[in-house]
């Protein structure tokens, strides 16, 4: 048997494994990242970045029908699955090449091979032992069900979602949350008929009720139907379809029933516990600077419990390289990490629902303004609908904010800045945004809990 030694090893090449190893060698450290599939992990091969690539594909799909209404003639002919791949896998395979020379360009050592702990302070690959002064797990996650519900034919996951080479004509999908929803707006926009089911009473429910019921409303318009409030019970398949019978007696037939009910953590048979982590479900539990209380030994990502996030991953990969440091960085709780939600029309969110602050500050104490798209003039060329609602503390800072609406994903960043720095209304009103931009909704929100409305009434 031989044996590497690092200053840090980092089990998991995922966002959140990567992104810890890319900040560790910058402060110094030697690392060692081991890797059983592509580094990148779900994120770049089967998450973020394939599915955002068939939204873009769908989102040409529906300015393709709806050309003639901004005077432009063009025909929609269909979908060409082979050609939207070769797009979507062009660009996943650029993005892995650069990763790949961005990890070798700053000295990363990565271990192929399926690596189990073995010991606080080392990790098995094959017959290498490899050990650090300090060990990451960062394994992330996989594709849940629910129990009794096996996934195989026509029962799929989004990894087999991804991997179909039609368009299904009719499509069932259990689960309303963000992967859910965002297959809905695909498969609508390439010309499927979708039903999703949802056992909460309402779509995307981690979002504020006012957001989720906006959401509910446009896929009405869009023809995507829904089933909230009902539970699933049970699903049989036949040679050209599924039938999924609901606990109120209701039956959904279609051809393909897409499992979209949450990720579990892989963690199992890793040698976790042995080692003296404390698992939960699955997930490891580790104190609020992410260590799992076994000294030198850390987890980062999906494995955590909270957001299942790419960038959640690449916060606390920093956090805990930087850590390990001795810089003490801060910690980013879970509610000031943004959100968004890639559907059409896009969710985007940060901080706290209107409920939550009043739970947590005082109904008397926070107000909070929802400024309608529909005065916006980018938005109206956009021909989008949608809000934008900002959460204040009274003489108090930006504790929320959540949108939703056509491109609204991309005022997020400001969002972020004004919560996270907690920033005061009245602090970000004398600055003005560009006109036209959707920016300038935002804007006019903060305007309006600055006492001093543009266009607002
Ligand atoms: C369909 C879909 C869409 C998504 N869209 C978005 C989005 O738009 N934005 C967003 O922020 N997030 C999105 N996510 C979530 C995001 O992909 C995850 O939060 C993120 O990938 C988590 O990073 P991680 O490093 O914790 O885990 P992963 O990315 O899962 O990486 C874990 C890595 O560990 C490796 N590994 C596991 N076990 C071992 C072992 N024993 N030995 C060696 N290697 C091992 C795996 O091969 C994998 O590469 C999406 C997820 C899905 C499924």
């Amino acid at each position: 048997m031989s044996e590497q030694n690092f200053d840090i090893v980092i089990l998991g090449g995922g966002s959140g494994g990567y992104a810890a190893a890319l900040r560790a060698v910058q402060l110094g450290f030697t690392v060692g990242l081991v890797e059983k599939d592509k580094l990148g992990g779900t994120c770049l091969h089967r998450g973020c970045i394939p599915t955002k690539a068939l939204l873009h594909a769908a989102e040409i799909a529906e300015h393709t029908r709806d050309a003639a209404r901004f005077g432009v003639r063009a025909t929609f002919e269909g979908i060409d699955v082979p050609a939207v791949t070769a797009y979507r896998e062009g660009i996943i395979s650029s993005k892995y090449k650069g990763l790949q020379g961005l990890i070798k360009a700053r000295g990363i050592t990565v271990i192929e091979g399926e690596g189990r702990l073995v010991a606080p302070n080392a990790v098995q690959v094959g017959d290498q032992r490899i050990v650090g002064k300090n060990v990451i797990l960062a394994t992330g996650s996989y594709s849940r069900s629910l129990p009794g519900l096996e996934i195989g034919g026509r029962v799929i996951t989004s990894e087999q979602a991804l991997e179909l080479d039609f368009v299904p004509g009719k499509v069932a999908i259990l689960g309303g949350g963000v992967i859910g929803v965002e297959f809905a707006s695909v498969w609508k926009s390439f010309g499927a008929e979708v039903t999703i089911i949802e056992a909460l009473p309402h779509l995307v429910p981690n979002e504020e009720e006012s957001i989720s019921k906006q959401l509910e409303r446009a896929f009405r318009k869009r023809g995507i139907e829904y089933k909230l409030g009902v539970r699933f019970q049970s699903v049989s398949q036949h040679d050209d379809g599924v039938v999924i019978t609901l606990e109120n007696g209701d039956t959904v037939e279609a051809e393909l029933l897409l499992v979209a009910v949450g990720r579990g953590p892989v963690t199992q048979g890793l040698g976790y516990e042995e080692a003296g982590v404390t698992v939960d479900r699955g997930f490891v539990i580790t104190d609020e600077r992410l260590s799992t209380g076994v000294p030198g030994l850390y987890a980062v990502g999906d494995i955590v419990p909270g957001l299942q996030l790419a960038h959640r991953g690449f916060q606390q990969g920093i956090f805990v390289a930087e850590e390990i440091a001795g810089l003490n960085p801060i910690i980013v709780e879970d509610v000031n990490i943004p959100k968004i939600t890639y559907c059409e029309p896009e969710i985007a969110s940060i901080g706290y629902s209107e409920a939550k602050a009043a739970e947590k500050f005082g109904a008397d104490q926070v107000s909070s303004y929802e400024y309608n798209l529909a005065g916006n003039g980018k938005s109206h060329i956009l021909e989008t609908s949608g809000s934008i609602k900002v959460v204040r503390v009274n003489d108090g800072p930006v504790v929320g904010v959540h949108m939703i609406g056509g491109r609204v994903g991309e005022l997020i960043g400001e969002a972020q800045l004004a919560v996270n720095w907690e920033a005061y209304p009245e602090d970000i009103a004398p600055f003005l945004h560009a006109h036209p931009t959707q920016n300038e909704a935002l804007g006019e929100a903060f305007l309006k809990l600055a006492d001093k409305p543009l266009h607002a009434l």
